[in-house]
């Protein structure tokens, strides 16, 4: 099976703000399994719906699986929201939408989110550290931020331009 491409910066689509997810129906749960093939296959440890081009408020997230004996759990998340936030961490970042990149950001340390999982149960996880920050880039994604709006405008226009030459030199293979 073919699994779907992830949009990457500059793309316009990244930049939509996503429309809540009223109702999940069998093309919701395929678009969950689509979201985790490809989250487990970059690999990354989580994607929004928008990075394949689907503007919904929906994500999965799975930070434990990488380590070793762990097992894939994803977790499916409707609508989340942060509703309360604590203390500051700095932590390096990458994007599977934003390629060859990585850079610190500052975002809460301590997060309370709050979602609803693909039978409509409310969820509510309390967490820190690195789900936390997994957390609140994705829900990013859903108001069409990036990691890279979070940074220097410095840092944030060397990227950008490292980014236009990766892709010049891409059209020209291409011919
Ligand atoms: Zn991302």
């Amino acid at each position: 099976m073919a699994l779907r491409e992830v949009l990457q910066f500059p793309d316009e689509r990244l930049r939509r703000v996503s429309k809540p997810l009223e109702h999940v129906d069998d093309r919701i749960r395929e678009l969950v399994r689509d979201m985790c093939d490809v989250m487990y296959d970059e690999p990354g440890i989580g994607l929004a719906a928008p990075q394949l081009g689907e503007a919904i408020r929906l994500v999965v997230v799975d930070t434990e699986w990488m380590e070793e004996d762990a097992e894939r759990n994803p977790l499916v998340l409707v609508n989340p929201e942060i509703v309360e936030a604590e203390g500051k961490l700095v932590f390096t970042e990458g994007c599977l939408s934003v390629p060859d990149f990585q850079a610190e950001v500052e975002r809460a340390e301590h997060v309370l989110l709050r979602a609803t999982d693909l039978e409509g149960e409310t969820l509510e996880i309390r967490c820190e550290g690195l789900q936390a920050v997994c957390f609140q880039h994705e829900i990013d994604h859903l108001d069409g931020k990036l990691f890279i709006d979070r940074i220097s405008r410095l840092k944030r226009s060397r990227y950008v331009l490292k980014r236009k030459k990766q892709l010049a030199a891409e059209r020209e293979e291409a011919g």
